[in-house]
């Protein structure tokens, strides 16, 4: 990923896509990192999202243990979601990995008021703790692990690039990220081949 781009780019069009996106690959997920995952997809809101970056200083503990239950979640989903790319077989423990965040994270979900006059679902969970902040992230991959070989589950083709993103086009054959980002840079660099190509023709 390139560093000057936005962080976090949400361009998965799933939530659980988004998260394992924004996780990088070669070092640990930051605190900084995950919690400003949690406010750009709007799982915290601007205000808890403050709330939480303090939390490292006043309970690092319980920061540590909500990041390191984060990164498990986030392995077990990239390592799920390869393995779906690549029609190889689920390994249970990856599957564990979601299931630990769903079994801890029993809730249910109701009407909260958002501004006094609009109303939207949020889920309560049952105890109180942090895990709450990766349920919906835990769902959402859960849901796509469901569907099985009906996801459309796509890996962008740029492969400097490696998002992953929900295929959610009319003709199933989206290829990019984003068109935006890795198409159009793509599409760059075939011009400056073909360009090359011609040149040395004529040479
Ligand atoms: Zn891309």
């Amino acid at each position: 990923m390139n560093s000057t781009d936005p962080f976090p780019r949400l361009l998965g069009g799933r939530l659980a896509l988004d998260f394992v996106n924004a996780i990088p690959v070669t070092s640990d997920l930051s605190w900084e990192g995950l919690i400003t995952f949690m406010q750009a997809s709007q799982i915290a809101t601007p205000e808890r999202g403050r709330e939480l970056l303090a939390l490292s200083h006043s309970d690092p503990q319980a920061a540590d243990e909500l990041l390191r239950k984060a990164q498990r979640l986030g392995n077990a989903l990239r390592n799920a979601l390869e393995a779906m790319l690549h029609k190889q077989k689920i390994a249970r423990e990856w599957i564990e990995g979601v299931n630990e965040i769903l079994r801890i994270t029993e809730g249910h979900d109701e009407l909260g008021s958002v501004d006094g006059r609009e109303w939207a679902l949020e889920f309560v969970a049952r105890e109180g703790g942090l895990e709450w902040l990766l349920a919906a992230v835990a769902r959402s991959g859960a849901e796509i692990i469901s569907e099985g070989t009906r996801a459309r589950l796509r890996v962008c083709a740029n492969p400097g690039c490696g998002l992953f993103f929900y295929d959610t086009s009319r003709t199933r054959r989206r290829r990019w990220c984003s068109m935006a980002v890795c198409g159009n840079r793509s599409k760059v660099a075939a011009f400056a081949r073909r360009h090359a190509l011609a040149r040395s023709a004529r040479a």
